[in-house]
C-alpha cells in the first residue's frame, strides 16, 4: 500500500455520512471541560521533520507535544518525507514527548472489519512496546475515518480517541471521536489561529494536528514559522499548551 494511495481515503459522500452518524454512537462524553483554554500540537504519522523541527519549535518555549506513530511507516519515505526512525521517537520520548497510536500500518479504520482493526492496534502497540516506549493512552483514527466497528474495538482502550472533524473539547464533547483541526496547506495557520481564539473564548480544548514541519512542506504540513508562530498565537492568548495524554488527564482531574 503507498501512502500516496492512502491518502485518498474515502472522500465520497458515503463515507462523509457514515463518519457523520458515527458521532451519535459509542459516545463517552467527557463530564467536565478544561477549565481554562488549553492547545495541543500533535503530529502524525509521524515524518522525521515533525520530530526535528517540532520539538525545536515546542521545546524552545519548554514545551511537549504528541506524535501519534504508525510503527510501519518508521523510516520510509513517502510524500510528507522520510518518517522518523524509532531512535528520533524513542529521544523525543526521553525529553517528555508523548508517543502515541496511530495504528501500524496506517489501517483505515472507517473500511476494516474490528478483527482486523483490533491485531492492527495490537501490532503497533506490541512494536511501540519493543520500541522502549510507555503504553499509549492517546489514540488518532488515520485519515479520521471511524466506524461503529472502530469505536467499539477501540473505545475502551484508550483515554481519547481523536478524528479529524472540526471542533473543541469541551463538557459533553465524545472522548471516543474527538475533533481537531489541521495546520495543513496554505490555508492552515490562519484557521488554527482562529481556532485557537475560539478555544480562549470557550475556555475548551483544541487538538492541533499537522504532519511534516519543513520549508517547503506536503499539502498535509506546514512549515517551521508556521509552526512557530501559531505557539506564539496559544501562548499570547495564555492558553496552556499540553500534550494530548495531559489534556485528558486535565478533564478527569
Ligand atoms: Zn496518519
Amino acid at each position: 500500500m503507498s501512502e500516496i494511495a492512502a491518502y485518498s481515503a474515502d472522500r465520497s459522500l458515503k463515507g462523509k455520512l457514515r463518519r457523520r452518524l458515527v458521532r451519535l454512537a459509542e459516545r463517552r462524553p467527557a463530564r467536565r471541560g478544561p477549565g481554562r483554554a488549553m492547545v495541543s500540537f500533535s503530529f502524525d504519522d509521524a515524518p522525521a521533520t515533525a520530530v526535528t523541527e517540532g520539538r525545536a519549535a515546542l521545546e524552545s518555549h519548554g514545551l511537549r507535544g504528541t506524535y501519534f506513530v504508525a510503527a510501519e511507516l518508521s523510516g520510509r519515505t513517502g510524500p510528507m518525507g522520510l518518517n522518523a526512525v524509532r531512535e528520533d521517537l524513542m529521544q523525543a520520548a526521553a525529553a517528555g514527548h508523548e508517543i502515541a497510536c496511530h495504528t501500524y500500518s496506517h489501517l483505515d479504520c472507517g473500511q476494516a472489519d474490528r478483527a482486523t482493526i483490533e491485531a492492527d492496534v495490537e501490532r503497533n502497540t506490541a512494536a511501540l512496546s519493543a520500541w522502549g516506549a510507555a503504553p499509549a493512552t492517546t489514540f488518532a483514527y488515520p485519515y479520521g475515518d471511524v466506524s461503529l466497528a472502530a469505536k467499539q474495538a477501540l473505545g475502551g482502550r484508550y483515554a481519547l480517541l481523536r478524528g479529524l472533524h472540526h471542533g473543541l473539547i469541551e463538557a459533553g464533547t465524545d472522548l471516543n471521536q474527538a475533533p481537531a483541526v489541521g495546520i495543513e496547506g496554505p490555508e492552515g495557520e490562519v484557521l488554527v489561529r482562529d481556532w485557537i481564539d475560539r478555544a480562549v473564548q470557550r475556555r475548551a480544548w483544541l487538538i492541533v494536528y499537522t504532519h511534516d514541519v519543513v520549508a517547503a512542506p506536503s499539502p498535509f504540513g506546514c512549515t517551521p514559522g508556521t509552526l512557530s508562530r501559531l505557539i506564539d498565537h496559544a501562548l499570547t492568548r495564555r492558553a496552556e499548551i499540553v500534550t494530548v495524554a495531559e489534556g485528558v488527564l486535565r478533564l478527569a482531574g
